[in-house]
């Protein structure tokens, strides 16, 4: 028995030592000191002993099952902290590399124009009013004077939701919407997203439109040429030509397109002006008495102008960009020039 426990011993330090893992450590203590292990069927086996070899054989077992125990325990605690280091290696940060450096982004041209435009007549007293873009026939035709045969209300222009109700073609609603809810005097700019079923190389069915409303007592077209002559030179220098051209809308009378001296020539002609010297820049003119019918304004006692402007034409002219589709593909190496 005593050699038997010898044996079973040198084996058992054998195996400990050649184990890889903890999860093979934790086998061999079940095989060795387990409650059907190797070591435990031999202290079963003490009891048929002579009582004479009894106390010494059971203090080797002890001896024997102390040695294996603390060899596991060595052995486990090894190999714990085997792992621990390995993983201590493989998730090491080395602090001294340089970091990784996060892109700051760019505000788009667009915003860039509505916040400058919004700045400039902010310092003329104007406010910004908004509206949805989702928007119901009256406020964005009716209520500014287009009558039910008008070809803006065709198909082919406006995206209708459904009955009623349609994708706002142009800011002007803003307009109503802030005329019904206050008196006058009036001074708000609109700038907002407007859609129209129109999609080629200079336009997009989706554009910007930067509107404006002045209604007071005694308001003239003398106003809206300094208001908007104050407004070009701003934003385009100070020496910006203007010049107002009679054209028609529905909702002013009289209207008139307003120009600016061409930006890229100065007025000598080249390609963007078709050799005129001039841009069209906006539309504008005096609001209709029409509209103040629909607005309960009584068109006797006060007086205004309106005007509204594409924000990407304005984008392209004060920035010389060529194409409007790099205002909407969104390429970063574009967009990073602003
Ligand atoms: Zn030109």
């Amino acid at each position: 028995m005593r050699e038997q426990l010898e044996q079973l011993k040198n084996d058992a330090l054998v195996a400990i030592s050649s184990a890889v893992g903890e999860e093979q450590l934790q086998g061999i203590r079940v095989r060795l000191l387990g409650r059907k292990g190797e070591l435990t069927a031999l202290m079963k086996g003490l009891g048929s002993l002579s009582p004479e070899e009894r106390p010494s054989v059971g203090q080797l077992v002890n001896t024997v099952r102390d040695e294996l125990e603390s060899g596991l325990e060595a052995a486990l605690t090894a190999e714990r902290e085997r792992v621990k280091n390995e993983r201590l290696q493989s998730e090491r940060i080395d602090v001294t590399l340089p970091g990784r450096k996060s892109q700051v982004g760019t505000k788009h041209p667009i915003t860039l124009i509505v916040e400058e435009v919004c700045e400039i007549f902010a310092g003329l007293g104007f406010s910004v009013a908004e509206g949805p873009e989702i928007e119901h026939d009256w406020y964005n035709f009716e209520a500014l004077n287009f009558p039910p045969e008008h070809p803006a209300r065709d198909m082919q222009d406006t995206f209708f939701v459904e009955n009623d109700l349609l994708l706002r073609t142009h800011t002007s609603p803003v307009q109503i919407r802030t005329m019904l809810k206050q008196k006058p005097p009036v001074r708000i700019i609109a700038p907002g997203t407007v859609y129209r079923c129109d999609s080629d190389a200079t336009h997009s069915p989706m554009f910007h439109q930067i509107e404006g409303l002045m209604v007071d007592k005694g308001i003239t077209f003398g106003d809206l040429k300094g208001i908007l002559t104050i407004f070009t030179n701003q934003l385009f220098g100070q020496k910006t030509g203007v010049r107002l051209r009679p054209s028609f809308f529905p909702f002013t009378e009289p209207s008139a397109e307003v120009d600016i001296a061409c930006v890229i020539c100065g007025g000598k002609g080249c390609r963007v002006c078709k050799n005129s010297g001039w841009l069209e820049i906006l539309g504008a003119g005096m609001v209709d008495p029409e509209v103040y019918r629909h607005v309960n304004y009584d068109a006797e006692d006060i007086s205004g102008f309106a005007f509204g402007m594409g924000i990407e034409r304005i984008a392209m002219l004060k920035y010389g960009i060529n194409d409007m589709r790099l205002l909407f593909e969104n390429d970063v190496r574009f967009l990073r020039q602003f």
